[in-house]
């Protein structure tokens, strides 16, 4: 069996200062980061807060029979694919808006600006774009960026950002094993699949602990084990399926590449696994790693689509 691993929340404090530390890492070793790292800490920061925010609220009831849940898992559907789930737009606004700000004041400059008068004035509406967001609907966020002439991976990024804290907490209200039942219990262990059992996302990376490689979703924060070492986006597990790290002297950071499908994905050695929403200081931290393998010809497929199966 492949279990699913149940990641305990950090309170707001351990969070920061985990996080502050990880940063201060990153730029003694690559000073050239300072820009990304000073936005991201504002980015982080807002997320974390919103955490707090959406962890005082009350979840909507995923009233989602175990049993279909678990059926649904077995077929290879992640959990919230198709399932109409209530977002609470309210609580959520300000803060989009606010992370428009702090990516156009951190470099992303009218381009965000755009995309927070867009929002405010009701072009973008804001229940529909956290929808698509949390179903990870890149076709329709794409279309309707492009449609009103905005960056589309900016507004996937902002609606990403916002809606990534309820899409922890609900990954956490089904999942975890304090409050998971078990027939979902029994099929979260069954999921062999590469991409996430909750929301479909492909992982961000896999974080390696005590030998066991752990593939993180940098959306909703689920960690899960897969039965064999093997591609994640296709299976390969012959000759054309590589493990390598491209500074010798760092074998503790290392690329999966497969020459069958052409993926490749970020496996590194961690004391433990991150938190949410921490996975985005990992992904930024090995940054090099994903420049070495798109040299190299290699790359991250689209997310998986479950929007047109007729769910
Ligand atoms: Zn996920
Ligand atoms: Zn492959």
């Amino acid at each position: 069996m492949a279990p699913y691993i149940d990641v305990p929340p950090s309170s707001r404090d351990d969070l920061l200062a985990s996080a502050c530390a990880r940063w201060d890492a990153v730029l003694a070793a690559r000073p050239d980061l300072e820009p990304a790292i000073d936005l991201q800490r504002r980015l982080i920061t807002l997320v974390v807060d919103l955490t707090r925010t959406i962890d005082r609220g009350r979840l909507p009831r995923l009233s989602l029979p175990p049993k279909y849940v678990a059926a649904k898992l077995d077929r290879g559907v992640p959990a919230f694919a198709g399932e109409p789930i209530p977002l609470p737009v309210p609580a959520l606004t300000a803060p989009l808006l606010e992370l428009c700000s702090e990516l156009a004041a951190g470099g992303a400059g009218a381009a965000a600006e755009h995309i927070r008068s867009a929002i405010e004035s009701g072009s973008i509406e804001i229940g529909s774009l956290l929808a698509a967001s949390l179903s990870r609907h890149q076709e329709a966020i794409r279309e309707g960026a492009v449609h009103r002439g905005l960056a589309p991976d900016l507004v996937w990024l902002v609606a990403e950002l916002a809606v990534s804290p309820f899409a922890h907490a609900l990954q956490r209200a089904l999942f975890s094993n304090a409050a998971s039942d078990q027939s979902i219990a029994d099929a979260r262990a069954r999921w062999d699949r590469g991409y996430c059992p909750a929301c479909g996302s492909w992982p961000a990376l896999a974080e390696v602990v005590g030998g066991r490689r752990v593939l993180r979703c940098s959306f909703c924060a689920a960690a899960w084990e897969l039965n064999a070492y093997a591609c994640i986006y296709c299976a390969e597990s012959g000759e054309a399926f590589v493990t390598a790290a491209p500074d010798e002297e760092r074998k503790d950071r290392r690329v999966e590449v497969c020459a069958t499908c052409a993926g490749y994905l970020k496996t590194i050695d961690m004391p433990e696994l991150s938190p949410f929403p921490l996975l985005a200081i990992a992904d930024l931290e090995t940054m090099d790693l994903d420049i070495a393998a798109m040299e190299r010809g290699y790359a991250r497929p689209p997310l998986k689509d479950f929007h047109h199966k007729g769910l």
